[in-house]
């Protein structure tokens, strides 16, 4: 058995300065039962805990880390980016160059603006949406999250789903009444809604690849139905892409479907490691942000140096070969991890789009929130444990994503299956 005494330490500790000792709620391990693993370092494929435990993590931050950990360009870039002064309010060559390598990759955006989260992102595309089509309501998807602001946080995935929360407190009802929600992959839902409400809705912020309720791929024909519905009804196709983009595909989900949306969010891999989120899309549209336009957006740290220096030594080392690899490599560990499932009798869907993936102890199909709801959850807290035991560091919940980087090799992947083999071997002989 590994020794986490030096972690359930730093917990408690932590515990006495933040709310459940975390800074964010899903580190927490609360719905699978123990505390967290602090990290004391990370690189390539590989964490190490403040015990000494080493770990082949999926995790890689919650996406961003596409080319693993403390990768040595990414480092070298940062070391010297940072003897420069780490902040200076001002414009800097480094952001119109970030902007060129994105627009570069996805097209669709014309113009963008550089922010600090995907939660900024989001909240800023929303309001932009609002402003240039005077409307107040929106329309998301049962399960998609987009980040902690107001009007995004109904029937949201992530931490939402993991803790079973409807809406938050504090979310005033004005707001969450504005929001409309429809299970996802509903194409006659979409269709409804829109027949009824279609003239008061401002935009559809969608993940064309769900993410954060596990991976479920949207199908064309919903996204399709999301183009002609608000192209039809004047209101806006938002495709919040923080975690699919440079994920799911290089050019983005939106190269997948061959959907062109109205506005697009990015996040995690954009940033490499560092806070970066972007919001852009149609010129016409962007050019309403201040000071081109009214509608309002700021940042004191947005377009940092050091966090530009992040996502462009990231970009830069990013390619369509690099994700056939990284592609082909998933699906290897997602064939291993279904075959040791049906060896050992366990029901279990396996879903991935590019270097995104996830397991569900569901016999599937898992189209939607409802659908993920129903996959064990008892069973993946005990079987999550007994994957740490092996070494394996993944996401702590059903309702989350699993990545690849560049660094994961076959090694790593034919130790992770074996792992995985271990894991239920394990979890049958507690019974
Ligand atoms: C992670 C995520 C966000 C929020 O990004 P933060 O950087 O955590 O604020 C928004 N949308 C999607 C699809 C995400 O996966």
């Amino acid at each position: 058995m590994r020794d986490f005494s030096n972690s359930k330490r730093a917990f408690a500790e932590a515990d006495k300065y933040m709310p459940g000792g975390v800074n964010s709620p899903v580190r927490a391990f609360k719905n699978v039962g123990g505390d967290p693993l602090f990290i004391a370092k990370g690189k390539g494929a590989y964490i190490e805990d403040i015990d000494h435990n080493k770990y082949i993590d999926y995790v890689l931050s919650w996406g961003p880390l596409i080319l693993g950990h403390a990768d040595d360009k990414v480092v070298a870039d940062l070391q010297d980016a940072t003897t420069r002064g780490t902040s200076y309010g001002a414009p800097t060559e480094l952001e119109t160059e970030l902007a060129e390598k994105i627009q570069a990759i996805v097209p669709s955006l014309e113009e963008m603006r550089m922010v600090s989260s995907g939660t900024e992102a989001t909240m800023s595309a929303i309001r932009l949406a609002r402003g240039v089509t005077k409307r107040d309501k929106i329309v998301k998807f049962i399960g998609n999250y987009h980040g902690h602001s107001d009007s995004l946080l109904v029937d949201a995935g992530s931490g939402m789903a993991t803790f079973d929360i409807n809406t938050s407190p504090g979310v005033p009802n004005a707001l969450a009444y504005d929001t409309l929600t429809v299970a996802y992959n509903d194409v006659e839902g979409v269709k409804s809604l829109f027949k009824e409400h279609g003239k008061e809705i401002a935009c559809v912020i969608v993940e064309p690849i769900a993410g954060n309720m596990g991976v479920i791929p949207g199908t064309q024909e919903f996204l399709q139905t999301l183009r002609d519905e608000t192209t039809k009804s004047g209101s806006l196709l938002i495709f919040d892409e923080v975690m699919s983009g440079f994920r799911a595909a290089y050019h983005g989900a939106q190269s997948l479907y061959h959907i062109k949306p109205d506005l697009t969010t990015l996040g995690k891999v954009v940033g490499g490691g560092l806070p970066v989120g972007v919001f852009g899309g149609r010129r016409d549209l962007m050019e309403n942000i201040t000071p081109a336009g009214k509608i309002y957006h700021a940042g004191t740290l947005s377009g940092n140096p050091l966090a530009m220096t992040g996502g462009l030594s990231t970009l830069n080392q990013l390619s369509e070969d690099l994700y056939t690899k990284m592609t082909a490599n998933t699906k290897r560990l997602m064939a291993g991890i279904k075959q040791a499932a049906d060896d050992h009798g366990v029901p279990m869907t396996v879903h991935s789009v590019g270097t995104m993936w996830s397991y569900f102890f569901n016999a599937g199909p898992v189209n939607n929130f409802d659908d993920v709801k129903a996959s064990d959850t008892a069973y993946f807290a005990k079987f999550f444990k007994q994957l740490l035991q092996q070494g394996i560091y993944t996401a702590p919940s059903q309702f989350e994503t699993n990545f690849m980087s560049s660094k994961h090799t076959d090694v790593e992947i034919d130790k992770t299956i074996q792992a995985f083999n271990n894991a239920f071997d394990a979890v049958q002989k507690q019974g």
